[in-house]
């Protein structure tokens, strides 16, 4: 096994490192608001808003045009392909409200997961061709972060190891593609919520699956400092008769976090994986809360528990606009407090922050 290898120049260094540590800024995480066409539209069907690219930028611009003030609380936002080109109704481009806001775009690179030949209906993602030349034009058009997802089932006899090792190694090469091109990467190993496992084998299975991913990060030699993190709270599956304590839920996390993800990685920025809006806010309290060794940022990079208040106080009528803001700005303040450990249970409320959002088999 070779150990001869390159670092990256100190300037790359020094830029990944500094655009990693804004997103996980004390008080700060991420809106992920980078759902595909598909799913932005199952979202809009629940509110009754038809699918059309002018209604998807209506909805986008409602986000990106809230007050000021929310930049207090988001640090970035995950944008889809075809958001990052849009315009507001006045002509400005989405990407300059968010800088506005001291929002740092980032991009959505993957292009959807596919089945594992032979496997237990368990996939991959895909989206490596031409990944070099669109990171590079991403951060042309003002990105400086992105996300790819692969996903991991909890079944009898998953997830396999070569579901494990082949969404390990994925991820690990875009991670390493998007370091090249001054992009920092977003990575994300899901383990799914589906499921009647209790929670201590959702957290062996997540222990499992961060120690392959680091493993690869490492063979692939990409820079951590320059890498964030965005794994599932470790919870028990969506129809384990087992209820489980906000605190126990931190425990399993922050324990599995601490065996498997190293200091030299700035944050961990959670997916909310279906939880309720309250719950995701209640849970990274209590994340943060937890006495055990924590030696990097604990926030929030949440899409369903960021936009369900604001999507159904919208229900797409431009006279709901300004309410729909204050649901973002409420909810975001909820999670940057609870990144801070500092959120008082039910002391924010929303429109829908108790609506479970599970999706069976979701896909973003
Ligand atoms: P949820 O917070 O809705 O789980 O989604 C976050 C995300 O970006 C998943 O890739």
């Amino acid at each position: 096994m070779t150990t001869y290898f390159e670092y990256p120049a100190p300037e790359l260094q020094e830029e990944l490192r500094s655009i990693a540590n804004r997103i996980v800024a004390p008080g700060k995480g991420i809106l992920a608001a980078d759902e595909s066409t598909a799913t932005i539209g199952k979202r809009f069907a629940d509110i009754g808003v038809e699918n059309t690219e002018d209604n998807r930028r209506h909805y986008r611009q409602l986000l990106f045009t809230a007050d000021k003030m929310v930049g207090q609380n988001i640090s970035g936002v995950i944008l889809f392909h075809e958001t990052l080109y849009q315009k507001a109704d006045d002509g400005t481009p989405f990407v300059k409200l968010l800088e506005e806001r001291g929002i740092i775009p980032g991009i959505k690179v993957d292009t959807g997961v596919v089945p594992l030949f032979g496997a237990e209906d368990e996939c991959t993602t895909q989206g490596l061709d031409n990944l070099a030349q669109r990171c590079a034009q991403y951060k042309k058009d003002g990105c400086h972060f992105a996300k790819w997802r692969c996903v991991l089932k909890i079944k009898k006899n998953t997830p396999s190891y070569q579901a494990i090792m082949e969404n390990a190694n994925v991820l690990a090469r875009y991670a390493s593609i998007c370091q090249a091109n001054r992009i920092v990467p977003i990575v994300e190993p899901e383990v799914l919520p589906d499921g009647e496992h209790d929670l201590i084998r959702a957290q062996k299975v997540t222990e499992t699956v961060l120690a392959a991913v680091y493993k690869a990060l490492n063979d692939h030699h990409v820079f951590l400092e320059g890498t964030l993190l965005k794994p599932n709270m470790v919870t028990a599956g969506q129809s384990c008769p087992t209820k489980y304590t906000p605190q126990d839920i931190a425990k399993a996390t922050v324990t599995a976090l601490s065996r498997t993800v190293p200091p030299a990685v700035p944050g961990i920025t959670f997916l909310s994986g279906g939880q309720t809006e309250e719950e995701a806010s209640v849970n990274l309290n209590a994340i943060n809360q937890f006495p055990g060794k924590k030696p990097w940022a604990l926030t929030f990079s949440y899409g369903r528990a960021l936009q369900a208040s604001v999507l159904k106080a919208w229900a797409g009528k431009t006279e709901n606009v300004k309410t729909a803001q204050e649901e973002l700005i409420k909810r975001a303040k909820a999670n940057g407090d609870a990144s801070l450990g500092k959120y008082n249970p039910g002391s924010i409320q929303g429109v829908a922050a108790d609506v479970g959002l599970f999706i069976k088999d979701h896909n973003y």
